[in-house]
């Protein structure tokens, strides 16, 4: 986890047509191995991105497939992989597990799942101040990366407010909750480069067997981009990343501050010359969503004063079912045929008498909304997701 920044960076990229576990066999050797990651530590932290419970197939979230190949090479260095992923505030994450089925997945494949305590506190934190940051000077990582690898495994989609989420950026679904709330208060960009001062994994293998594009991380458009990409240096990879969807990483805030503080990694690209697989369209970024967006967070440092441990005014706001992407049934075309509450995963979230979606519960997956076959649900809120 300490590594220092290596001379020349080998980042690999390679198509999934042959399937993502095979893809990712292939990647891991083509950057090195997992022998030089592992180099003899006894355990390896796996970092998807988990950040709510949108599956796989809908390019949000981290493939189970990736994640099985990654955690087969694991075991075989004679390490234990731990999955470990807090969501975004405004989510559960038991009920995002239950969602995405993390449990089963796990369990099924060897992999521990460390719960850390998201609200922060000493037991699974220690503080860092590293060297030469700007915003984010003092946060907490992992204790548990002392002794562990940390292999960072985000998905490569765009994103509206930090307009991409790449490998610098996924490492803050482990830090704990008042430090993302700082990021945030700060400014999000310069906190992303400050937060890598003191994160650097020691892998880095980018999902883009689907992606996103558009109005990401959740409800943007499925890019269907089918490659992955890694390397040891987070920048490097993410300039990589930017290369097969024709992004000028000049125009990703964090990725522009990074180059000009951190300067431009030497790097070899190996594997297969894809070109531009995709040009991305960025979010468009909603001046009045941003700022309003933003005041959640220096407006929480009051509410959680006074609020119980653990709640936010973010958490709090979307229950109200008043902001947030969120599903709304419409009464006039539903027949009450009750394939919605099948489809969701969680229990009690509708209420098939009275039509009425429970905004404290309900974790906005929209499943209910793919599954009905009256189109009787539509989608609220900001989002990328098609009315
Ligand atoms: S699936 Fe659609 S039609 Fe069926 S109960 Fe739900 S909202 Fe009504
Ligand atoms: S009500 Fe719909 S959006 Fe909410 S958790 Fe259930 S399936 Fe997901």
């Amino acid at each position: 986890m300490l590594a220092t920044r290596p001379d020349t960076n080998t980042v690999a990229v390679t198509r999934t047509f042959d399937g993502i576990e095979q893809a990712t066999h292939r990647v891991i050797e083509q950057v090195g191995g997992m022998e030089a990651v592992i180099r003899g530590a006894k355990m390896a932290i796996l970092k998807p991105n988990f950040v709510a419970g949108r599956n796989a197939a809908s390019g949000s979230t981290t493939s189970f497939a990736l994640l099985k190949a990654v955690a087969e090479e694991v075991r075989s260095c004679g390490a234990q992989p731990v999955l470990c992923e807090t969501p975004g505030t405004e989510f559960d994450r038991e009920a995002t597990y239950t969602i995405l089925g993390v449990e089963k997945f796990c369990a099924e494949n060897d992999i521990h799942i460390l719960r850390v305590d998201p609200e922060g506190g000493t037991g699974d934190w220690m503080e860092v101040q590293p060297a030469g940051a700007k915003k984010l000077r003092k946060f907490h990582i992992l204790r548990i990366l002392q002794e562990a690898r940390l292999i960072n495994l985000p998905v490569l989609k765009t994103h509206v407010v930090s307009t991409m989420t790449l490998s610098m950026k996924n490492p803050m679904g482990i830090l704990p909750r008042p430090d993302r709330r700082s990021m945030h208060t700060f400014g999000i960009d310069q906190s992303i480069v400050d937060m890598n001062l003191a994160i650097k994994p020691d892998l880095n293998i980018v999902d883009g067997s689907v992606g996103q594009d558009g109005e990401g991380p959740l409800y943007g458009d499925k890019a269907n981009l089918q490659v992955l990409i890694a390397g040891h240096d987070s920048l490097a990879v993410d300039l990589a990343c930017c290369d097969v969807v024709g992004v000028n990483p000049r125009h990703i805030p964090h990725l522009k501050l990074a180059l000009q503080q951190l300067g431009m990694p030497s790097w070899q690209r190996v594997g297969e010359d894809v070109g531009i697989i995709k040009k991305f369209r960025l979010p468009v970024q909603k001046g009045l969503y941003k700022f309003v967006f933003w005041m959640m967070y220096p407006l929480d440092y009051p509410y959680t004063w006074i609020a119980e441990r653990g709640k936010h005014l973010c958490t709090t706001l979307y229950g109200t079912g008043l902001v947030g992407t969120r599903p709304k049934i419409h009464e006039d075309k539903c027949t009450h045929c009750g394939t919605c509450v099948e489809a969701c995963p969680l229990p009690d979230v509708i209420d098939l008498k009275t039509l009425k979606v429970n905004y404290k519960t309900c974790q906005r997956c929209l499943l209910c909304y793919e599954a009905c076959p009256e189109n009787a649900i539509s989608v609220k809120g900001y989002s990328g997701a098609r009315q």
